[in-house]
């Protein structure tokens, strides 16, 4: 197909609107962190089915489900070291539990399971504290949990006092405390023992949060469906703008620019704007598992999350051969795209991965990294102000023009779902079955 007079009506349109940034504002300064299971998550779903429905999709609707919801409390953590009590700002991790305990505090070095193994039992019943050395939260976590540790202190490296923040799903009750009162608390620790208080009163309940779907039929029903996807929802703390307020907005100026061309496409075009992503991709696993009967139809999924902080759009490949090279034939330098296929590429914890489970192929697009001091997600600095329009407007011209081309020519495309003991084999070879044993959703 000559993609040259429908992307001129596509990028004509995008630079002559405000829709996007509108949407993006409206997200932010309306919805504030859009939290899961919450006001502010209902009233961006409202906006979004208003938005869709407006620009012409079809079966627009909001499909709810329940999840393991969170309510933030009082966190507060006193510390008694060299015989003065101090105490250390902090904000409870969304999913601890509440608590009130007092033992004394460890430093579990790296806080993957190997660095337990050699402090010997010592973390028993002890508050940990980890070096940011890139072991994962959700790794970190884990190791704590099975160690027996009391609670569980999650640190950035990034000066400024921004407190970092990410969800855990189990029953350690887990902190956020940010560079500068971490390297007191080590002081501390250089100069004797070091006892602390920790109160939460967070609360865990079960929450009803809602997936936002939109569709552009395709011109031949043989030819399936491509799955446009992003979470909506984000953290409370902020504005959630780069993670994932951009990439919603995104997806959201793809459904406008491409209604109007729905005669072009083959496949058709699903948006699935997902919540719950932050607190466990709650919203991606209850799709997933809701329209599990249609998945075989779906010929590549595309999850948007972290966009517009820099370009070219990044387009890794989760394990997906057959759609990465589909992807290889593209113009990409054109598009302002470049390809990481990768298999390291392949992460769990994004909303691609509950479709990676059924056996479907996928790509999370992914922003390039920015100048420096514009990564600031999960913490409170993730706000509009972050944003740069130009690159939020290019980045939906990549994701449009991309979307366009999945769904024109969807030929060659994979077809039908990847047996399961072939998933199985991905998911153990990328070290997967850990965590996903210790989350309760290993499906093998
Ligand atoms: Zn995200």
């Amino acid at each position: 197909m000559d993609y040259a007079e429908l992307d001129r009506q596509l990028l004509g349109d995008l630079w002559t609107s405000e829709a996007l940034w509108d949407d993006l504002a409206y997200l932010c300064d309306a919805c504030n962190g859009r939290f899961a299971g919450t006001a502010d998550e209902r009233r961006a779903a409202d906006y979004l089915l208003g938005r869709l429905r407006a620009h012409g999709l079809q079966r627009v609707a909001a499909e709810p489900f329940t999840m393991r919801g969170w309510e933030r409390g009082a966190a507060r953590l006193e510390v008694t070291a060299h015989g003065l009590t101090f105490d250390l700002p902090c904000l409870a991790l969304p999913g601890s539990p509440g608590c009130d305990l007092e033992t004394g505090i460890l430093d579990a070095r790296r806080g993957n399971a190997a660095a337990y193994t050699a402090l010997a039992g010592s973390a028993q019943g002890q508050i940990v504290f980890n070096s940011q050395d890139g072991v994962s939260r959700a790794e970190m976590y884990r190791a704590a949990s099975e160690a027996g540790a009391a609670a569980f202190i999650f640190s950035g490296a990034q000066p400024g006092m921004l407190v970092p923040t990410g969800s855990v799903g189990k029953d350690l009750p887990a902190i956020g405390l940010a560079h500068e009162p971490l390297t007191r608390l080590k002081r501390c620790l250089a100069a004797g023992p070091v006892r602390a208080r920790l109160v939460l009163t967070c609360q865990v309940h079960p929450v009803t949060a809602h997936n936002v779907v939109a569709e552009i039929p395709g011109a031949d029903p043989s030819a399936g469906w491509i799955i446009a996807g992003g979470h909506y929802d984000g953290h409370d703390i902020s504005q959630a703008a780069q993670d994932n307020g951009a990439a919603t907005a995104v997806l959201v100026e793809a459904a406008r620019l491409l209604a109007p061309l729905r005669g072009r496409l083959q496949a058709g075009l699903r948006f699935v704007l997902f919540s719950g992503e932050e607190l466990g991709l709650h919203g991606s696993y209850a799709y997933a598992t809701a329209h599990a009967a249609e998945l075989g139809d779906v010929r590549a999924v595309l999850n948007a999350d972290v966009l517009a902080q820099g370009m070219p759009v990044v387009l890794q490949t989760q394990a997906s051969p057959a759609l990465a090279d589909w992807l290889r034939a593209l113009p990409l330098k054109q598009l302002d795209a470049v390809l990481n296929d990768d298999p390291k590429a392949f992460i769990s914890n994004s909303d691609h991965f509950p479709f990676s489970l059924a056996g479907l192929e996928s790509v999370w697009a992914v922003t390039s990294g920015g100048p420096p001091g514009t990564g600031w997600v999960h913490s409170a600095a993730d706000t509009l102000d972050k944003i740069d329009p130009r690159i939020l407007r290019q980045t939906a011209a990549t994701v449009t023009r991309l979307l366009l081309r999945l769904a024109a020519e969807p030929e060659g495309l994979p077809r039908g779902l990847r047996p399961p003991a072939l998933v199985q084999q991905l998911v153990t070879d990328a070290g997967f079955e850990p965590a996903l044993r210790f989350s309760g959703r290993w499906p093998f």
